[in-house]
């Protein structure tokens, strides 16, 4: 099954898509995930991304559909996938729908998970990040075990991503607003949107967003 994490930033796509991968079977792509690994590597696309991602900027468009082919095309994807992340405007939609279809396939759903601005806004002043697993903790709401330490990684150092300052945070929200949310139109048109809301424990989030993919894949 191939299936989209729709959302704004701080919504929980990561931590929702990573239960589902992992529930599922299905590799998790997130394309902050392959960018944040380029800049720390310092390859030519890091390079490249490290000043728009600081400044809460979408990368180009044809960047991100190279980088996007190419991860599909490895073996682990070949039976599905979860995307968080990608697309965000509307020709990354319709670049990946062509990609699909070239192969006879398509998404089969866009998850569209959501929750009031404030919320996000404090979710992400709070978040902290494994830089080896990417797991995402909140200093208030989903603490890790050992202050400051990945649970799965005790010896690691949880960040606090450059990204998620207030002001690139409100920056990020209003690229959203602009760029991606004409996406929820493009799925809804095309009957594979479904709405989840996003607030709440983990685990309840996690059960609507079952619920809601069980509309598209028989609960596969
Ligand atoms: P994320 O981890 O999804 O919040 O992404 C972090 C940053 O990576 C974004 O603010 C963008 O600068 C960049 N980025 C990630 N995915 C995309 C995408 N599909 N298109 C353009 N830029 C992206």
């Amino acid at each position: 099954m191939r299936v989209i994490l729709l959302g704004p930033p701080g919504v929980g796509k990561g931590t929702q898509g990573r239960r589902l991968a992992a529930e599922r079977g299905w590799p998790l792509i997130s394309t902050g995930e392959l960018l944040r690994d380029a800049v720390a590597q310092r390859t030519p696309l890091g390079d490249q991304a490290r000043r728009l991602m600081d400044a809460g900027q979408l990368v180009p468009d044809g960047v991100m559909i190279g980088l996007v082919h190419d991860r599909l095309s490895q073996p682990d994807a070949v039976s599905g996938f979860v995307l968080d992340g990608f697309p965000r405007t509307v020709p990354q939609a319709e670049a990946l729908d062509a990609l699909l279809k070239e192969n006879g396939l398509a998404i089969d759903s866009a998850l569209l998970l959501s929750a009031p601005e404030d919320e996000l806004v404090r979710r992400l002043k709070k978040r902290l990040e494994c830089p080896v697993c990417k797991r995402a903790y909140n200093v208030a709401s989903a603490p890790p075990r050992a202050s400051g330490k990945c649970d799965d990684h005790p010896d690691v150092e949880l960040v606090h991503r450059a990204d998620d300052d207030e002001v690139t945070v409100r920056s990020r929200l209003s690229v959203y607003d602009g760029q991606t949310r004409p996406l929820i139109g493009y799925y809804k048109s095309r009957n594979r949107l479904a709405e989840v809301e996003g607030v709440g424990a983990p685990e309840d989030v996690f059960t609507r967003l079952r619920q809601a993919l069980a509309v598209f894949v028989g609960g596969q």
